[in-house]
């Protein structure tokens, strides 16, 4: 298949390397040139100087960009995608964006005669590149069906989770929650060297009990700093919470305690008698 790739950064490299050693014929395109860009031509992609030269004659487009802005500007820009695809083409946006920005992106490529999934993706840099991604998809299941062969190199699991801008949602739900995890990890840890624990015992304790996320044991090498390399840089994640909190009218845990009918947490250490579920409860309809 003839393959386009556009945005070539850490998770862009290790995917389109993937389709790349599949046999699919990719074209690719990068804002800067990069070495990632210029290993990829070494293996037998084809550089192109914009995305409506990259995308021109392929049947699948994969966008992997850093936020909204970055993905209207290579679609809507200057000789941006919509101005070289062809019709009928699937274009797929990996891209962590909002919802109603994958929806308006599926309304744009309608109008031009494409099919659009957004596409984004659970995973960070060694999933992606051990196709081990979990991708939450959004649009028409036509188009997802479709889409299956690429899916299926890159991911370990693909989930439809309805219609245009479904899979953004459910994007922005994982990362709120990944992020709520990791600040958990991290003030646990911080009480328990308060209460003069090491963080190497506190860590060893802490993941061998069910209250840890599993996630936390893959990222406890970059919490102990022997993991150095940037893998989910912290200004997507800043981005991911702005975009999720805009469907929040305070962060999530100001909200719960708002919600429980609790006006600050000193009150709550001695009012609260209620169990926790009270928070999910008071967030949720079950409320
Ligand atoms: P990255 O390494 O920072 O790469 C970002 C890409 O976007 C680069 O190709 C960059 O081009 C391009 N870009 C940025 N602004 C642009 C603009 N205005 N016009 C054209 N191109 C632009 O990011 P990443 O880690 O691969 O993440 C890509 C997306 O996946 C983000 O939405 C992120 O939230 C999401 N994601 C990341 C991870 C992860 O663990 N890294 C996991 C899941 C999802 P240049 O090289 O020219 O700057």
């Amino acid at each position: 298949m003839k393959i386009a790739f556009l945005g070539i950064g850490i998770m862009g490299n290790e995917m389109a390397t993937r389709l790349l050693d599949a046999g699919h014929e990719l074209r690719v395109y990068n804002r800067s040139d990069n070495a990632a860009l210029q290993a990829l031509v070494q293996k037998g992609a084809q550089r192109c100087d914009s995305p409506a030269i990259a995308v021109s004659g392929c049947e699948i487009i994969i966008t992997m960009l850093s936020h909204p802005d970055a993905v209207n500007a290579v679609a809507r820009g200057d000789h941006g995608l919509l101005q070289g695809a062809a019709r009928n083409s699937l274009w797929m946006d990996c891209s962590t964006v909002d919802p109603e920005f994958s929806r308006s992106m599926a309304a744009v490529a309608k109008k031009a005669g494409l099919e659009f999934l957004d596409s984004p993706v659970a995973g960070s840099k060694i999933p992606a590149r051990n196709g081990e991604l979990v991708f939450l998809v959004g649009g028409d299941e036509s188009s997802f069906l479709r889409a299956k062969p690429v899916l299926e190199i890159l991911g370990r699991k693909a989930l439809h989770c309805g219609g245009s801008g479904q899979g953004s949602a459910m994007k922005l739900v994982v990362n709120f929650m990944l992020a709520q995890t990791v600040l958990a990890a991290g003030e646990a840890v911080a009480i328990g060297q308060k209460l003069g624990l090491a963080e190497s015992q506190l860590l060893d304790t802490l993941l061998a009990t069910p209250v840890a996320a599993p996630i936390l044991s893959a990222l406890r090498p970059r919490f102990e700093r022997k993991d150095t390399e940037v893998h989910f840089p912290l200004k997507h994640m800043l981005k991911d919470l702005k975009l999720a909190k805009a469907s929040l009218p305070a962060g999530a845990t100001d909200l719960a305690l708002l919600a429980a009918g609790i006006d600050s947490y000193e009150n709550a250490l001695s009012t609260a008698d209620q169990d926790f579920s009270a928070i999910y409860q008071k967030l949720t309809e079950n409320g």
